[in-house]
């Protein structure tokens, strides 16, 4: 699965891959979609809602008040302190193994319990989220439907102009759309959003290095798992590439920037025990 290695942070993408097959099915529908010269702050917020009500009928999404309260106060202290456009930031658990994290346009951020419980601090989930808010803050998603670049974006696009589109059949494609958009930005913008990432969980006073101690745990797992990725790995070493040039940033801090900085807590240790607790969540009723 070159296009996930390569443009996201996730190991396992079986859910991905029969999504995207079927995307291939309904491409025909949504293929001629055009772009749009701009997307208003506003049509992104419907957008995300619109997005998160899809998703979050299809996947199993953790429900309980403990966990969220916390995902989300840590998603806020990193998000509310670099979003200039007053987004609704939403923070949300999957009940799912795979190491994955994925953001929707208007602030809704997807994280796998299988990447917080592999995260051994507070700093390596903050690194994740941090990237994750840099997708939305700097409109990835948003500036390729404008450009009407990709298919699944192209099935957004036709949403927001044919509110009919979304309701006969659309729903699927708008699942399959967001499945396109966390799948597909491009190497630039993931080198981007590491950037970002970097800045934000600095600014809210976490340790940076969290981000490339998550990619390495990242890599081990999929080299300890070899298959198929391992193959691209060789000869693509995309992932040691984002782990160097995220030290990079790093090492460029002005001096004294990483002294202060949080690390862990009791808190992040304990919300991950709270997970671990947790009897594994049904999938939706309405999940295909
Ligand atoms: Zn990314």
């Amino acid at each position: 699965m070159r296009t996930t290695i390569d443009t996201h942070m996730s190991i396992a993408h079986r859910t991905t891959h029969t999504y995207r097959r079927r995307l291939l099915a309904v491409v025909a529908l949504a293929g001629t979609a055009a772009g749009c010269a701009s997307v208003s702050p506003q049509q992104e917020a419907e957008m995300g809602v619109n997005y998160a009500q899809q998703i979050n009928a299809q996947l199993p999404i953790v429900r309980d008040p403990e966990a969220n309260a916390y995902m989300n106060r840590l998603g806020d202290s990193l998000a509310v302190l670099v979003d200039d456009q007053g987004r609704n930031w939403r923070f949300t658990i999957v009940d799912d193994p795979d190491i994955n994290a994925f953001a929707v346009p208007g602030g809704y951020i997807y994280v796998n319990k299988g990447l917080i419980l592999r995260a051994q601090t507070l700093s390596q989930l903050a690194g994740v989220v941090g990237h994750e808010i840099a997708h939305v803050t700097q409109r990835h998603s948003v500036k390729q439907m404008e450009k009407g670049q990709k298919i699944g974006i192209g099935a957004t696009v036709a949403c927001i102009l044919q509110p009919s589109f979304c309701q006969n059949g659309g729903g699927d494609l708008l699942n399959l759309g967001a499945t396109a958009i966390m799948a597909k930005f491009s190497r630039g913008d993931e080198n981007e959003a590491d950037q970002y990432g970097v800045k934000y969980v600095l600014r809210a006073g976490l340790d940076p290095r969290g981000l490339p101690e998550m990619f390495e745990i990242m890599l081990a797992e999929r080299d300890s798992k070899g298959g198929s990725s391992a193959g691209f790995l060789a000869s693509h070493p995309v992932e040691e590439d984002r782990i160097a040039a995220t030290r990079r940033e790093i090492a460029a801090l002005p001096a004294g920037s990483l002294r202060n900085v949080t690390r862990d807590t009791p808190g992040f240790q304990a919300f991950k025990a709270r997970l671990r607790s947790l009897p594994q969540t049904p999938k939706p009723a309405g999940a295909r």
